[in-house]
């Protein structure tokens, strides 16, 4: 971290900033020019708060120069992460589909696509069971039967679960779920992520509406920092002026998240688009540009579905952009994940 400081800034005022720096456990480097002075900051930074630093009185401005992450950041852990779930690896080197419906909404409905998704080949059961409704009139998910169905179904299948948490009072209900996603709602829900820090268990953890990479993985940290280090970032578009899609695809975020971290990435072309028909070349895209995992809604019957319907494919539509997905997944040396419990 570097402070510039105000001209004028008197020998005293430089000495008890200095002071008060040392709290913070680093090393202070003051460098005299013949018109300003500036501190520099040895050390791990991670817990100044900048702002508390900026509003020092002789403070013109300051600077980070380490990113503000620790547990995310691959340059104090150059190593992937691999998350195993129930003999799957995300991030291991193989591409984890992750297809379902946006909502479970009958055990029918939720078994059928199941079957149908595992036998076009995704490796994971997606499945909300408490949904984040714009509108409180909206479907809101069956809560704790919806994820009683998933389990049915994970038994009939063997698909591992991922659904999504949006309550701390509901946590005790994901005991025996496989993967919690935390919605891009909630990605900023610090109680909620501090909570998931402290369980075993892997946290699909989404990009906020309008959030920054950082405060994506300033979210991460929030969760590793209270112990859990299974965190999986995913991409789900970001809001912008652009009206024509749900959300903007923002697939260069995929390789900029792996210089920056070593937690794996998945993208959701299902929310980043909105629209069916662009869920195949983005996933297409996503796959080429790194992802380790796709997060994509499947429904029996996509025109009656209780949400999302217009992002989500049918079971036959899914199954031929596997076909591609698998090619690609080939074709960038990342094959799809085929490993069975
Ligand atoms: C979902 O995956 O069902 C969902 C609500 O996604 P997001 O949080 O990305 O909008
Ligand atoms: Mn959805």
């Amino acid at each position: 971290m570097v402070i510039i400081l105000k001209d004028g800034a008197t020998k005293t005022q430089v000495n008890d900033l200095m002071d008060w720096l040392t709290r913070f456990d680093v090393k202070t480097n003051l460098v005299e020019g013949v018109h300003s002075k500036i501190i520099g900051l040895i050390g791990d930074t991670t817990g100044i708060d900048i702002e508390s630093v900026q509003s020092q009185k002789i403070v013109e401005a300051v600077k980070r120069v380490q990113e503000p992450y620790k547990n995310a950041n691959r340059r104090f852990h150059p190593d992937n992460t691999v998350i195993e779930v129930r003999g799957r690896k995300i991030g291991g080197g193989a591409l984890n589909v992750i297809a379902g419906p946006c909502s479970v909404e009958t055990e029918e409905q939720t078994i059928k696509t199941a079957i149908a998704v595992k036998e076009a080949g995704a490796t994971m059961l997606r499945g909300g069971a408490f949904k984040p409704r714009t509108s409180p009139y909206a479907f809101q998910g069956l809560g704790k039967e919806g994820i009683d169905i998933l389990k049915k179904a994970r038994e009939e299948t063997g698909l591992p679960i991922v659904t999504e948490v949006m309550d701390l009072s509901d946590l005790d209900l994901f005991e025996d779920v496989d993967i919690i996603q935390v919605g891009a709602r909630n990605s900023q829900n610090f109680t909620l992520l501090k909570a998931l820090g402290r369980c075993d268990k892997p946290v699909l953890l989404k990009r906020g509406l309008s959030g920054t990479l950082q405060e994506l993985l300033m979210s991460a940290e929030y969760i590793m920092s209270e112990g859990n280090t299974k965190v999986i970032l995913c991409e789900r578009g970001i809001r912008t002026y652009e009206t024509a899609t749900r959300n903007v695809l923002d697939l260069a975020s995929v390789p900029l998240l792996k210089q920056k971290t070593h937690l794996p990435i998945t993208v959701d072309p299902s929310h980043a688009t909105g629209v069916a028909s662009l869920i195949e070349p983005c996933a297409l895209g996503a796959i080429a540009v790194g992802c380790d995992a796709l997060e994509i809604e499947v429904h029996i019957d996509p025109q009656h579905a209780w949400s999302d319907g217009a992002q989500s494919l049918t079971p036959e539509q899914f199954t031929a952009t596997m076909e591609k997905l698998r090619a690609m997944a080939e074709f960038c040396g990342r094959p799809i994940d085929t490993a069975e419990n």
